[in-house]
This record gives C-alpha cells, sequence and structure tokens, in this order.
C-alpha cells in the first residue's frame, strides 16, 4: 500500500517535472558533504557560490584543510551561518587527515549503508540530511534525503504522518521502491519550492491534486508561482 502510494505520487510528478538529469560521474563524497553542509538554511545559489569559492581559490581540500575556521568563514560568508559552517568543514577535513592520512572517504565503500550515515553523522555538524545526500548523489544508493521541503509535502500529502524530518526519513526509507529515490526527492523539492509552499499552497495547479490528504487545500491559488529548479547538488561535479 504504502508502496504503491508512493509509486503513484512519483508517477505524477514525473508526468509533471519529467525526470530529473544526473550527472554522469557521480560526485566526490567529500565535495557533496561540503556542499550540502554549505546548503543549510540557505538557498541553492548562494551555497554554490561559496562551493565554487573554495574550489576555484584553493588548489585542494588540502589547501583548505591548512586554512583556520576564520579563513575558511571568509570564504564562504555569502551562503550564511559562516562561523559554524567553517568550524564543520575545518574539523572534516582535519580528521579525515589525521585518521586517514589523506582526504576521502574510499574507506566508505566497504561500509554497509546504515553503517555509511552512522559513520558520516559522527563528524559534528553533519545530521541525516546531509549524510544521506552522500549516500543517494556520491554512492548512487537508493536513499531519499528528507529536507523541509520533502517533510512538509509528504506530510501534507499523506504518506507520512511526522513531526520531525528525520523521522520523516526513517518511515519513507524503510520502504522505497527500488530505484526512485533520486527522482522522487529532486521533484518533491520543486513541488515544495514552486507550488506546495509553506504558505498557500498552490493547490488549484498542483499534479497531486486528487491523492493528497491535507485538509487545508488552498484551491484560490497563489500568483508567487515561479519556476525555481536550480539544485545544487545535482550540480556538483
Ligand atoms: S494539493 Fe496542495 S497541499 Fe497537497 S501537495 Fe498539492 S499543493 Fe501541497
Amino acid at each position: 500500500m504504502f508502496k504503491r502510494k508512493i509509486k503513484q505520487i512519483n508517477n505524477l510528478l514525473i508526468k509533471k517535472y519529467g525526470i530529473p538529469p544526473r550527472s554522469k560521474t557521480p560526485p566526490d563524497p567529500v565535495d557533496m558533504i561540503i556542499a550540502t553542509i554549505l546548503s543549510q538554511n540557505t538557498n541553492d545559489k548562494n551555497s554554490y557560490k561559496a562551493f565554487q569559492n573554495l574550489k576555484e581559490r584553493f588548489k585542494s581540500w588540502g589547501e583548505v584543510a591548512k586554512l583556520t575556521p576564520s579563513q575558511i568563514e571568509k570564504q564562504i560568508k555569502i551562503a550564511g551561518l559562516g562561523k559554524q559552517k567553517s568550524k564543520a568543514i575545518k574539523n572534516l577535513l582535519s580528521t579525515l587527515l589525521k585518521e586517514n592520512g589523506r582526504i576521502s572517504f574510499k574507506y566508505l565503500d566497504k561500509l554497509k549503508d546504515e553503517e555509511i550515515l552512522y559513520e558520516l553523522t559522527s563528524f559534528p555538524g553533519v545530521g541525516l540530511k546531509t549524510a544521506s545526500c552522500v549516500l543517494l548523489f556520491s554512492l548512487r544508493k537508493n536513499f531519499c534525503p528528507v529536507d523541509t521541503h520533502v517533510h512538509r509535502t509528504t506530510n501534507r500529502i499523506g504518506i507520512v504522518k511526522t513531526s520531525s524530518p528525520n523521522k520523516t526519513f526513517e518511515i519513507l526509507n524503510k520502504d522505497l521502491p527500488e530505484g526512485i529515490a533520486h527522482q522522487f526527492h529532486t521533484n518533491l523539492i520543486r513541488l515544495g519550492r514552486e507550488i506546495c509552499r509553506p504558505a498557500k499552497p498552490a493547490c488549484n495547479i498542483c499534479p497531486l491534486l486528487k491523492v493528497c490528504n491535507y485538509p487545508h487545500k488552498n484551491l484560490l491559488g497563489n500568483n508567487n508561482y515561479k519556476v525555481n529548479d536550480f539544485l545544487l547538488l545535482d550540480s556538483i561535479k
């Protein structure tokens, strides 16, 4: 029942938005985790600029690891929460260097999915969402990360009934149909940004109107409709 409902929603979203493109080569997990740390509490365009600042101004993550947190903070200012994010990045890079002699997540290859989540979330500043983005985008596993959009839309639609993104993640990923995680995740984010917005969702133009259980549907529409399809994590190469 759960699987059937997810497949139905996924198909309706594909009808509206298509199958989102993916890069041919999966992005490196270190790039992915840093990009995702930068994306916390800001929009994808600003976090992408902050990520590009680090990539373009320094030859390698090894060079970034030599910076102090306040030097990193200057480079990533545009993404906000600079203190917190620079500390998390500095700690991550230094720990990888210290424990493995190089800045790489190659050792994750030997671990099971749950072990990877456990390992990545043991780094300060890395939560379940960030860790699951590494699983989905870099390791190409069938895991659907849950951000604020995925949490809100899946609750409104009625796929889950939870009070936190981490709980939504747990339920959603227990029985996710094989091979759909990337398209489902990406299209739900677009739905949440463009149509099923926090206030005044534009239910009148929603592709899920007939299958959604939300009791407060807004059938009057919302004049703020804007296409918003730039996705940071699909832009990391
Ligand atoms: S019908 Fe409304 S509440 Fe339901 S998913 Fe669509 S926009 Fe969101």
